[in-house]
């Protein structure tokens, strides 16, 4: 079975954009074949987008 806590780094990479095309083509296929990974990356997209849509101009005013 492949090294599942390898992916779950390798999918932020891919969500912050800095896989390189041939690591992503491996995620990819990594992620085809286990469900698993599947669910991390969805959990990591929507806490990513949680982090974006986050008020930081309530934090830190003007
Ligand atoms: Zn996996």
């Amino acid at each position: 079975m492949a090294d599942c806590a390898y992916w779950e780094y390798q999918i932020s990479l891919a969500l912050d954009g800095e896989l390189d095309p041939d690591g992503g083509d491996r995620l990819t296929r990594h992620l085809g074949e286990c469900p698993r990974c599947r669910s991390v990356r969805e959990a990591f997209e929507k806490s990513a987008q949680a982090i974006r849509t986050w008020p930081i101009r309530t934090l830190w005013p003007d």
